[in-house]
Parts: C-alpha cells; structure tokens; sequence
C-alpha cells in the first residue's frame, strides 16, 4: 500500500469552463481536504467571501493563486465577467469564510445563474457546521429541517417557532452568540421544556461544547453566562401528534394574549377550555 499522499499523487486537473464550490473548514484548519486544496492550487482563480480569510488556507497548506473577493454586495458586477471568463474556458472555484459555500454564506445565487448559463457546476465537499453539529448530537439524523438563522421579524419568526414546535423531525437552527438566550426562551415558550437539544458551541475548535439534555435545562444553564463563540442549535422533533402540538402554541398563544388583555389565568383558560372543548386542567397543563 503506497502511504504517500502528497498533493503531487492526488493532482486533479479541474475543468475548463466549470465552477467549483469548495468547502473550507469551520474551525480546525486541518479539516481541509486534499481534492479541495488542489483544486484551489490549480483552477484559473478562487473567488472568495473574503480574502484575507482564505489567506489564511492558502497559505497555511503553502499555496498561491489569484483570489478575487465576491460578496453580496459586489456579486451583481462580479458575475457577468465571472460568466465570461468561465464560458472563455477558463475554470474556478468558490469558497466562503468558513464551511459549504451557499450554506448560509455566498454561493447559492452564482450557482443558479451559472447554472441557467449552461455552466456546469463540480462541488468539492467540506466541513458545514449544520451536518456537524447534526451527527455529533446523537439525535435523529435520517430526516431533518435545516432552517439556518431564524428571521428577525417577530411575526415571520413566530411562525418558524410554531413549525419547529410541530415538526416529528429534528431541527437545526444556526444563531449568533448575542441572540442564542432570546433564541432558547422562544424554543421554551413553542415547544416546551422537555424537547431534546444540543447547542454545540465552536465545533471543530480547541475549545469545542456541546450543551444539552432538554430545552429548560440548557435554557437555565445559559440564564446567566456570557456566550461567546458560534453557535449550531439541534433540536430533536415532537413525539406528539402534529396538530395537536400546533394546537398547544396556539392555545398557549392565546391564553398569554388573554392574560396581556386583562383576564385572570382562571377565566382565561375557562374561556380557552370551552372554546377548545378540554378541560380547565388541561389548559392549565399546557403551561
Ligand atoms: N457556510 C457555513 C457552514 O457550512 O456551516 C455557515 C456559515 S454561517 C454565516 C455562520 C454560522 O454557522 C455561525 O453563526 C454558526 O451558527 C454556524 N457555525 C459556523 N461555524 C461553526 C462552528 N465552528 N461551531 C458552531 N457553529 C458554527
């Protein structure tokens, strides 16, 4: 068995005229694979979502070639000459700051228009925090939601929480470090205290974490800690019956709007249980 695997044995010549989508580590440098170093070494030019930030790869594994910086805000000027230079016969790959490029990161709109292009697009899979975090939580992995950073408008990120409360699938969120005990007070208030979840915290790095047990002791152990670092969130879906979970956060909903108008929790949940056609104590199960 021949044990040298350097670059030279593993050269692949890219493609002319093809868009590469390279995945980059998301923490530990050495994550990067061999197929995607070569690539980056060998195609006509790398754009990437910042360049000082794929410096630091390239020149880590000793490799130079010309970067060109594509963002959301240059990427409408960038793509027609990126479109012309690949259709020239020249080929390219594309990373982002860390992870699967279009995860979250640039990559999934050049994608689509290179592919109405006729372009063809080769991906060179890495690291994506999401599969990380996903495998290394032990929950179920065979069918799952991916819902990135949940959305800032509360109505729009109400209705995602309701979903999630819901779903029989495990669910991953990405979540800033600012934002994770907002995030964790919302998931108690939708699905609940005894939900499965793991919030791992800086995967692949020295000083990697995973919390979890259920949602109420994760949200208590976060109470009063400075979070730094990122975040991936999983969550492990309802046993429940579907609508009848969504039945919960709707009543649950309406009984704090109830409250919020006045009404004691007594004639609040009367008024809740009749309408539902439950009993008092259920109602006041809920909560
Ligand atoms: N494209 C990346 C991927 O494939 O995972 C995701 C990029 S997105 C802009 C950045 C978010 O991914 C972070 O805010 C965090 O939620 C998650 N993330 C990235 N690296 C992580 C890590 N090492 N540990 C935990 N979460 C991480």
């Amino acid at each position: 068995m021949n044990n040298n695997f350097s670059l030279s044995h593993r050269k692949e010549e890219p493609e002319k005229g093809v868009l590469y989508i390279v995945g980059t580590p998301i923490g530990n440098l050495n994550d990067i694979s061999l197929r995607a170093l070569n690539i980056l070494e060998n195609v006509s030019f790398v754009a990437c979502e910042d360049t000082r930030q794929t410096k630091k790869i390239m020149n880590k594994f000793n490799i130079s070639n010309k970067l060109i910086s594509f963002n959301q805000h240059n990427s409408s000027i960038k793509i027609p000459k990126i479109v012309k230079d690949l259709k020239e016969g020249k080929s390219m790959a594309i990373v982002s700051d860390a992870g699967m490029p279009g995860i979250c990161d640039p990559g999934e709109e050049i994608a689509k228009i290179l592919k109405s292009e006729g372009i063809d697009i080769i991906c060179v899979p890495g690291a994506c925090a999401a599969i990380t975090a996903l495998v290394s939580s032990g929950l179920p992995s065979s069918s799952f939601v991916f819902e990135g950073f949940l959305p800032k408008k509360q109505i729009d990120r109400e209705k995602i929480l309701l979903e999630i409360s819901g779903s029989t699938k495990t669910t991953i969120i990405y979540e800033s470090p600012k934002r994770l005990k907002k995030l964790l007070g919302e998931l108690f208030e939708f699905c609940g205290g005894d939900r499965e979840i793991m919030v791992a915290r800086e995967l692949t790095k020295k000083f990697e974490e995973h919390f979890g047990k259920n949602i109420y002791e994760v949200k208590e152990l976060f109470r009063d800690k400075d979070v730094i670092g990122e975040i991936t969130i999983v969550i492990k879906g309802t046993n429940k019956k579907n609508d009848l979970n969504l039945d919960r956060s709707i009543i649950k909903k309406d009984l704090n709007d109830l409250i919020n108008a006045g009404l004691s929790l007594s004639a609040a949940s009367k008024y809740l249980a009749k309408k539902n056609g439950l009993k008092k104590s259920e109602i006041y199960n809920m909560i």
